[in-house]
């Protein structure tokens, strides 16, 4: 096993991989910007190393500054967390090429799914299915574009073949609208992503949207952790994340998770993954893998028993995964409600210093954050400051608890979006279970009414 491993991210991400890193027996390094210089997990890190000013660009997402950081604290792999040089193959690339373990996958994995034409195709060759559309890239052809589009039928989305973070797409209606989307698309990808390729796919009217986990090792063995709702999103983002998917039959589930296990052995896959898929009429359709730790795996961390984080360090280091398939089994239901510093009806950020903290506690509550009182929530990174996920032995309870769990939180000195999640907690509609993912959107447009 790894004597010290340097986490290159910040925030409760950063926290979450260093309490992995304690519990193994791991020395853990903090790499830092100026921003986040007083934060309490970089003041409790065995070591601290300053990588740069806030902005990300000139820290957390400068290759040169984390491996030098690695050099010169002898650590012998690097942890990237999510977001910023996690899914960058050529970031994984550089840090093997500099003789430390990168822990997730070979540059080739993330580089074949980072791009969602040839992440696609891959699935396809794999048999895992997908949402129909054009067979790659759209080609400059109106002609052809036109064609594509009336084949697969209206209306049809383009999408960034770079894209990510929910930007990068269009959903168009009409064949009159058709080629102008698809330039503007195209334009906003290649400054966005540094990629024009864009594709087309069906737009799909009410799907929810499933994610399937799996883990696999350096001896091709994989396995899947079942699945997660993440349908309550806004913007193309996460809000609320749940385990098990209510009301869909288990059977389906193992399906094609047995389908992504299999292709993770065919890929050669290593570490953690997430398979997303649109789920409509009993059906999946692929829409892009992410080969990295999620936000939401503490859900599935709680429903299978499984450390996503302590297993992606372990098989980093050449172990072999230490349970089977059928040793993977579900118990009770699992909700994570995502905290961020923003205005709960405006959704403008809201940074500043927190004045006071008082997370909840209890049975079945977890609380991932590295935020307290007095923190200081920087303006320069995303507004999530932290995850409150509660379990129960039924979705009801599991429920019951999050409303006390978000009862018991008070956050003061900046805006959070808890009063919105205590309101979706006694919405009719998501307690029953099963709404799809332009629910939380239409429920905020009637709640502005
Ligand atoms: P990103 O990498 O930016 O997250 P995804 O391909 O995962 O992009 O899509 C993000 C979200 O966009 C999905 O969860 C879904 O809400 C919506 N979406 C993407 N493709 C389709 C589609 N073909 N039909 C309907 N909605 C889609």
């Amino acid at each position: 096993m790894f004597k010290k491993i340097l986490i290159a991210n910040r925030g409760e991400i950063a926290l979450r991989v260093q309490r992995a890193c304690r519990e193994m027996g791991i020395k853990a390094v903090m790499v830092y910007s100026e921003a986040d210089r007083d934060a309490k997990y970089v003041r409790l890190a065995d070591e601290a190393v300053c990588i740069g000013p806030a902005a990300s660009g000139l820290s957390y997402l400068s290759m040169p500054a984390i491996i030098s950081a690695a050099e010169v604290t002898d650590a012998e792999a690097i942890h990237p967390g999510y977001g910023f040089l996690s899914e960058n193959a050529d970031f994984a690339e550089r840090v093997e090429k500099s003789g430390f373990v990168f822990i997730g996958p070979t540059p080739e994995s993330i580089r074949l799914m980072g791009d969602k034409v040839s992440a696609k195709q891959a699935m396809i060759r794999a048999g895992v299915p997908t949402v129909p559309g054009s067979e790659g890239a759209l080609p400059d052809d109106p002609a052809f574009i036109k064609r594509t589009a009336k084949t697969i039928g209206y209306p049809v989305i383009i999408k960034a073949a770079g894209g990510g973070g929910g930007r990068g797409m269009r959903v168009v209606h009409t064949e009159a609208a058709l080629l102008h989307a698809v330039q503007t698309t195209k334009a906003e990808a290649a400054a966005a992503f540094n990629n024009a390729a864009v594709y087309m796919e069906k737009f799909l009217q009410n799907p929810r949207h499933i994610e399937i986990q799996v883990l696999a090792d350096q001896h091709r063995n994989a396995v899947y952790l079942h699945e997660r709702d993440c349908s309550m999103q806004r913007r193309h983002q996460k809000v609320i994340e749940e385990a098990p998917a209510p009301g869909i039959p288990r059977r389906l589930i193992e399906k094609i998770g047995e389908r992504c296990a299999a292709a993770c052995k065919k890929m050669g896959y290593r570490g953690a993954g997430t398979f997303e898929f649109l789920y409509e009429n009993g059906e999946f359709y692929f829409i892009e893998m992410n080969t990295r730790v999620q936000v939401e795996h503490p859900v599935t961390e709680w429903i299978t028993g499984i450390d996503i984080v302590a297993t992606q360090i372990a098989v980093a280091a050449g172990e072999k995964l230490p349970f089977s398939q059928r040793q993977v089994q579900l118990r009770g239901h699992a909700i994570e409600c995502r905290i961020n510093a923003e205005d709960p009806y405006k959704f403008t950020p809201s940074p500043g210093r927190i004045t006071t903290w008082h997370a909840p506690g209890g049975p079945g509550v977890r609380v991932d954050s590295h935020a307290y009182t007095n923190y200081m929530v920087p303006p320069n990174y995303d507004s999530m400051i932290g995850k409150i996920i509660v379990h129960g032995d039924t979705r009801e309870q599991a429920l019951a608890r999050m409303r006390t769990a978000l009862a018991e939180t008070v956050i003061e000195g900046i805006k959070t979006n808890i009063p919105l999640h205590r309101e979706l907690m006694v919405d009719a509609n998501f307690e029953a279970g099963g709404t799809n993912i332009h629910y939380l959107e239409q429920w905020l447009e009637q709640r502005d009414r």
